[in-house]
């Protein structure tokens, strides 16, 4: 793997005080209020190697946050891989054996295939089962501007709305490879009002990645109404300039072994024309497929099968 380009700006934090937890699933905790409400899950580290998560469900932990109403579950999903970080190499902890978050569907979870991931995917379902909304933070392999993964369906592009950040929303169907937590059972059932949203908070080490995370997950908690809003409004930041809402038109899957971009794509790129040529698999160009097309999530892992890029346009909220 090639050295990474990208500063070291943020420390994992110590979790192993969370590792015995309250569920019988280690690295989960769920308080229970007593009183009738949602099951709000905060999850952090479904990826290894992307901290922010981390550090802000530490924080809630160090304040003491308990829900006012319903349920709160509070977790390290792949805590294996994240307990590997290494700043030397730090994009190597990114899971053990395979993606946590492309195994999210009942053929997989129910089939003969076995991994690390597969069993804390296992182990964890259970508890996912019963989660009404879930906040799954994450962040990117680029210093592009955060954004929030809504889903394919009204419901997610409604509670990203809600939420007022980050600034970009994108409405988008997932990757090839494999389905998502976030769009598991329930949370991707239209008729169902469980939800969940996946939220990409910048750069995986830089130290803005840690504040969009935290103010992410206070207005996501201040929208759920689960904890004292007095606690959030001592952190909350001012009010954010309006949301831009974006589809997902054309996700770009990787076909050869030789994929590139024509230039150092981080993502959000607003390419103007039709039929611009953006990359390479193998001989065969990769263009956009309509004017004002922006790039979203542009992957360094270029390898078959895995998403290179997913093309969008600007959408009215
Ligand atoms: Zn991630």
């Amino acid at each position: 793997m090639a050295p990474t380009r990208d500063p070291i700006e943020l420390s994992p934090p110590d979790i192993s005080a969370y590792q015995k937890g309250n569920t019988g699933i280690d690295y989960v905790t769920t308080y229970d209020s007593g009183v009738a409400g949602p099951h709000v899950m905060v999850n952090a580290v479904t990826h290894g190697n992307e901290l922010c998560g981390a550090i802000v469900v530490d924080f809630l932990f160090q304040q003491g946050v308990k829900p006012t109403r319903g349920k709160l579950t509070l977790s390290f999903a792949n805590y294996q891989a994240f307990l590997n970080f290494d700043a030397r190499h730090p994009g190597m902890s990114r899971y053990v054996d395979e993606d946590f978050n492309r195994l999210w569907s009942t053929d997989v979870l129910d089939g003969p295939r076995d991994s690390t991931e597969l069993r804390r995917a296992r182990e964890m379902r259970p508890l996912i089962d019963t989660v009404d909304l879930l906040l799954d933070i994450h962040s990117m392999q680029t210093r592009a501007p955060a954004l929030m993964l809504a889903g394919p369906l009204p419901k997610g592009r409604q509670l990203a709305g809600a939420l007022l950040v980050p600034e970009y929303v994108v409405c988008d169907e997932g990757h090839a490879a494999g389905k998502r937590m976030r769009d598991y059972g329930d949370f991707g059932n239209p008729g169902s009002p469980k939800n969940a949203l996946l939220v990409e908070c910048g750069q995986h080490w830089e130290s803005a990645s840690a504040d969009v995370a935290m103010q992410t997950t206070l207005r996501f908690l201040k929208h759920c109404d689960v904890v004292d809003p007095a606690f959030i409004d001592k952190h909350l930041a001012p009010t954010p300039p309006p949301q831009k809402f974006i589809t997902v038109t054309d996700p770009i899957t990787i076909k050869s072994d030789n994929f590139s971009f024509v230039d150092e794509f981080v993502g959000m790129e607003v390419i103007e024309k039709k039929g611009t040529v953006i990359g390479h698999d193998d001989a065969d160009p990769v263009t956009t497929p309509h004017d004002e097309c922006v790039l979203i999530m542009p992957s360094r892992r270029t390898a078959p099968g895995q998403t290179a890029v997913r093309l969008g346009q600007f959408i009215s909220a």
